[in-house]
């Protein structure tokens, strides 16, 4: 065997390691300051009452003026035929003459009202994450305060496009050692162990053939051929810090926008599936947008009231834990 373990003493061995698992251990978290007001991703409520909107004073719409102007559309005997007819015709294996030729006796009126509501809100988390550390100037806790989670200045996407922002969080970052290579900066190759060749794969070894009887042409009869996963060179540079040895750890904000969608569809009296009615094409009634909406009142269908103000509820229950609601 001619195992080769050079330079042994400064490349640590982290063949018992997964080569690919960048992301420092919780020992190492737990050396790096705890910025509790920063870190609070599970641990405490932001909560952020858009507090300009409840003082706002909102008329309520007056109902039967509105309903009296609307124009509910009204489904005509041509218009229902030409409705079935491309329906037939979206199917490849329907006949038509049916569609054409049937007699519709009576239509059925039937309004349905359907309320929607789409909540805008803002969340924000802050982690740890680092980069080798390449000798640049360090934002560190000695330039300045931490600000707090919800004091960092980002910029607001347009209202209800959805969006991920990331940004450093300045006076955060830290220079630590590399928790992956232990600050060498390169590691002894796992599938060489360090040596720089592997056990020749035709010979096993061996270094002959036995089929004809022969040096072994792929390794020229040493038994071994160089490792392709290290060039030969034995250990690897460290992907994590790049060969720098040292990281620089620092907190990240990442600041996510999201819309919320609460829908409800009056109760049908006709036998049609909620789902497909829900889909219906209709006018707006009315449509209010605000840093947050009230619920309806007095809607001649007091379950539309009543769904209004459940969504709302519901919205602003899930929301508070999560971050601040900016836009209804
Ligand atoms: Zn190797
Ligand atoms: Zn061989
Ligand atoms: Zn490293």
């Amino acid at each position: 065997m001619d195992r080769d373990l050079r330079d042994n003493d400064c490349v640590s061995d982290l063949s018992f390691e997964s080569e690919d698992s960048p992301a420092p251990s919780t020992e190492l978290l737990e050396r790096l300051p705890s910025y509790d007001h920063l870190l609070q991703r599970d641990s405490q409520q932001v909560s952020f009452p858009p507090s300009e909107a409840l003082g706002r004073l909102l008329e309520p719409p007056s109902w039967p003026s509105i309903l009296e102007h609307s124009r509910v559309p009204v489904v005509t005997e041509a218009v229902a035929r030409e409705a079935l007819l491309s329906f037939v015709n979206s199917k490849c294996c329907y006949g038509t003459a049916a569609a054409r030729d049937f007699v519709i006796q009576e239509l059925r009126q039937q309004t349905l009202c359907r309320y929607r509501l789409e909540t805008f809100s803002e969340s924000r988390i802050s982690e740890w994450t680092f980069q080798p550390f390449t000798n640049h100037s360090v934002n560190g806790p000695q330039r300045g305060t931490l600000p707090k989670l919800w004091d960092i200045q980002v910029q607001v996407p347009a209202m209800f496009q959805e969006d991920t922002r990331k940004s450093q969080v300045p006076h955060t970052s830290l220079v630590k050692d590399c928790h992956k290579c232990r600050g060498h900066g390169r590691y002894k190759c796992s599938g060489c162990h360090g040596s720089g060749t592997v056990r020749c794969p035709a010979c096993s070894g061996t270094k002959r053939r036995a089929r004809p009887p022969r040096r072994c042409p792929l390794c020229s009869g040493s038994g071994r051929r160089r490792c392709s996963a290290c060039s030969g060179r034995g250990r690897k540079t460290c992907a994590t810090c790049r060969g720098e040895r040292k990281l620089v750890h620092s907190v990240q904000l990442v600041t996510t926008w999201r819309n919320s969608v609460f829908e409800f569809v009056s109760e049908p009296h006709l036998d049609c599936p909620r789902e497909l009615l829900g889909k219906a094409r209709g006018e707006s009634l009315f449509r209010d947008e605000n840093l947050a909406v009230y619920p309806i009142v007095d809607f001649p269908l007091q379950e539309i009231s009543l769904a209004s103000r459940r969504g709302i509820e519901e919205h602003s229950a899930a929301l508070a834990s999560r971050g601040r609601i900016l836009q209804q």
